[in-house]
């Protein structure tokens, strides 16, 4: 039970499906945090570095040590090891989590240990933890980790950081004070940095869930609630799109206009409801048949639907209207009523156009509109083409 509990309070996560894409973003901020921190640890550390060069020679500021030295110079060329790495890390993009983290970690894991070590040597002078103490409170605010990671982090460190305080200050007040001291800021420390990573989760869960009402509405938006197919406002979005992308490129576009023979007959005689029923069975031909050669179906209303048909000619928007004809006759679906036939039939109209500054879209619709007309004044059940 209260392992559970313990465990719950340090692992928190982003939920499973989105861990991966969570992980990504966490790891894209921290190598931009990383890249800054570098760059600002060189310019810091070549200041530290040049003034403790000049006090080697006169003794101006009497603090030198020859320690000190060393750690400026190994911070420079670490940082700027790193900087390169993030670099390249930025420009070829890794994939696995492993790597990222291990990146991360290592990154870590050298600043609070560096931190601990010029503590570590200022025991010899003033006796302070502040630089390791920095180096704990920095990994809590400036990046995004999980907090067991954190945790892990923070107790290997503060091992050898005590062990080194143990070794190098003699005086057992301090030793003791700095004990405590830098034990309560780790403590603090790493309850802040789960605080930020939870309130990093919960707002990456928020967004996403944003993103997908989103899309759920973007989808509806564009749905037919009855056919589960494209709708009119799809269609003239997709017309408009495939209109440019023909100008464009001087390719022919084609539409089809699609209407349902005699079907106030088969409403009148079989009930709206069956109406309906035939409507999706028509709907699902449409849309099946016109996925497999990346034509867009669509309700255009009522009993009609419209298909466009991007770098499309002639002849083969009609051979594809006349291939839908056909397999709408043969759901047979019975219409005893029908003027034309005694299953379900239906009449289109296709029309091509290469479009050109001259042309509309909305005359485009309606001469492929006055071609399903013609196909109904001839005998329903038929294809017109035109263009
Ligand atoms: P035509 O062969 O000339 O196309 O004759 P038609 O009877 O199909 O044409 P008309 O325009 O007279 O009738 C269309 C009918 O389509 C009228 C309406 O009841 C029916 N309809 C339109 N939308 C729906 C719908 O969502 N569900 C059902 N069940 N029927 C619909
Ligand atoms: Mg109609
Ligand atoms: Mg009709």
């Amino acid at each position: 039970m209260i392992l559970q509990k313990l465990k719950k309070f340090i692992l928190i996560s982003a939920p499973d499906k989105y861990k991966e894409e969570f992980r990504r973003e966490n790891f894209e901020i921290n190598l931009a945090r990383g890249k800054t921190i570098s760059k600002v640890y060189i310019i810091m550390e070549i200041i530290m570095l040049l003034m403790s060069i000049i006090d080697m020679g006169n003794q101006v500021f009497k603090v030198h040590n020859m320690s000190y030295t060393v750690m400026y110079g190994l911070m420079i060329i670490s940082m700027i090891v790193f900087l390169n790495v993030f670099q390249k890390v930025e420009n070829n993009k890794i994939k696995s989590t492993k790597m990222m983290r291990t990146l991360e970690i290592t990154f870590l894991v050298f600043l609070v240990l560096w931190g601990a070590g010029i503590s570590i040597i200022d025991q010899l002078h003033y006796g302070q933890v502040i630089v390791y103490i920095a180096g704990i409170i920095f990994i809590a605010v400036a990046v995004y980790l999980e907090p067991i990671f954190v945790l892990i982090i923070y107790i290997f460190v503060h091992t050898v950081f005590i062990v080194g305080l143990f070794y190098v200050q003699k005086c057992n007040n301090i030793l003791f004070g700095n004990i405590i001291n830098s034990s309560s800021v780790l403590v603090i420390s790493w309850y802040i940095s789960r605080m930020l990573f939870k309130n990093r989760v919960k707002e990456f869960s928020n967004r996403k869930i944003i993103e997908q009402q989103n899309k759920e509405l973007e989808r509806l938006s564009y749905t037919d609630a009855l056919t589960g197919i494209y709708n009119r406002y799809k269609f003239d979005e997709v017309l408009e799109n495939a209109w440019e992308e023909s100008l464009v490129q001087k390719k022919p576009v084609s539409m089809i206009l699609l209407d349902i023979d005699s079907f106030k007959q088969y409403n009148d005689n079989y009930g709206h409801q069956a109406g309906d029923e035939s409507l999706k069975e028509v709907a699902k031909v449409i849309s099946q048949y016109s996925k497999k050669i990346e034509a867009i179906a669509s309700r255009y209303g009522g009993e009609e639907f419209a298909i466009i048909l991007p770098n499309t000619n002639r002849e083969e928007v009609y051979l594809f209207a006349e291939e839908i004809r056909k397999k709408i006759e043969a759901l047979a679906i019975s219409h005893e009523y029908s003027t034309v036939s005694k299953y379900i039939t239906v009449s289109l109209g296709t029309n091509t156009v290469i479009p050109c500054g001259k042309l509309s879209i909305k005359n485009f619709i309606y001469a492929a509109d006055k071609a399903l007309y013609q196909a109904k004044g001839k005998k329903r059940n038929n294809v017109v083409s035109i263009g």
